[in-house]
C-alpha cells in the first residue's frame, strides 16, 4: 500500500521543529503541497527549500497561534493562494511543567491558548475550505498524557485531553460532509520537547515503555500521512496511540 497525497493541500502547525517538521516532510514526500506554520520563519524556510526542490508548492507562514486575527488571516491567505485546503494538522504545542500548587495562572493560560486555542482557531478558519474538499482531513496531535495524566503536567495534560474532546466533537460536526477528524497521541518522542529530560529521567521512562525505547518523529509522521490519505477514509473520531505500548 502506497500513500499518495498528490494534488492535496496540507497545512501543518508547529512545522519548524520536531514532530511537525517530520509530518510536513512526510506529507510533502507523499505529494502534498504545504502551508508551513510556526513562529520561527527561518526554520520554516529551511524546511521549505528541499520540499520545493521535490516540486511541491510550499507557503511559509510565520504566525503566532495565540493571535486569533493572525490565524484567521494566515489560513485565508494560504487557502486563497493554494486554491483550497484538504488537510489540517494541528501539531503546535508547548509545555509549562510544574506542580499545580506552584503553577502560575499565566502559564496555564498560555498552554491552553496555544495547545487548544490554536487548534480551535486554525480549524475554525479552515473548515470552510475543508468542506469543499472531496476528502477533508483534520489531525490533532494530542499526547498520551491527555489519556493517562502525568504528575507535574496538569495544564499540559488537560489541554491534550481537551484536544481529544475537540476531535470527537468536530468529527461529529463534519462527518456528514466527508471530513474526518482524528487525534494522534504520541508517547515519548525524541524532540526538543523531551531533550530537556535528564539521562536518569529518560532511563526511568524507557523502563515503563513495553517496547523499551523512546519513539522517533518519523513514526508519528507516518501515521499522520496514513490518516491524511484515502486509505483512512472510514476512520474518524478516534485517538491513535503511538507510544510503544506505554498507555495500554
Ligand atoms: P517542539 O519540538 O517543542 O516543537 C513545537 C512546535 O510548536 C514548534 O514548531 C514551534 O514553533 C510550535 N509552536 C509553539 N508555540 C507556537 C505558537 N504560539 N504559534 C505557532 N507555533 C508554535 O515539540 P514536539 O516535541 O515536536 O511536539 C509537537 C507536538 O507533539 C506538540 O503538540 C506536543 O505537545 C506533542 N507531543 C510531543 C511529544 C514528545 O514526546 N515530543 C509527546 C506527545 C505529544 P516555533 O518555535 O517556531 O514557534
Amino acid at each position: 500500500m502506497q500513500v499518495s497525497l498528490a494534488g492535496r493541500k496540507a497545512l501543518v502547525t508547529g512545522a519548524s521543529r520536531g514532530i511537525g517538521r517530520a509530518i510536513a516532510l512526510a506529507l510533502g514526500e507523499a505529494g502534498a503541497d504545504l502551508v508551513l506554520v510556526a513562529t520561527n520563519e527561518g526554520l520554516l524556510e529551511e524546511l521549505a527549500a528541499p520540499l520545493r526542490e521535490q516540486g511541491r508548492t510550499v507557503l511559509v507562514c510565520p504566525c503566532d497561534l495565540s493571535d486569533g486575527e493572525a490565524v484567521a488571516n494566515t489560513v485565508k491567505a494560504a487557502a486563497k493562494e493554494l486554491g483550497g485546503l484538504d488537510i489540517v494538522v494541528n501539531n503546535a504545542g508547548i509545555t509549562r511543567d510544574g506542580l499545580l500548587m506552584r503553577h502560575a495562572e499565566a502559564d496555564w493560560q498560555k498552554v491552553f491558548d496555544v495547545n487548544l486555542g490554536g487548534a480551535l482557531r486554525v480549524t475554525k478558519a479552515a473548515t470552510r475550505y475543508l468542506l469543499k474538499s472531496p476528502a477533508g482531513r483534520v489531525i490533532n496531535i494530542s499526547s498520551v498524557v491527555g489519556l493517562t495524566g502525568n504528575a507535574g503536567q496538569a495544564s499540559y495534560s488537560a489541554s491534550k485531553a481537551g484536544l481529544i474532546g475537540f476531535t470527537k466533537s468536530m468529527a461529529q460536526e463534519l462527518a456528514s460532509r466527508g471530513v474526518t477528524v482524528n487525534a494522534v497521541a504520541p508517547g515519548f518522542i525524541e524532540t526538543d520537547m523531551t531533550a530537556e529530560l535528564t539521562d536518569e529521567q529518560q532511563g526511568a521512562i524507557k523502563e515503563r515503555i513495553p517496547l523499551g525505547r523512546i519513539g522517533r518523529v518519523e513514526e508519528i509522521a507516518a501515521a499522520c500521512a496514513f490518516l491524511a490519505s484515502e486509505h483512512a477514509g472510514y476512520i474518524t473520531g478516534t485517538v491513535v496511540r503511538i507510544d510503544g505500548g506505554l498507555s495500554m
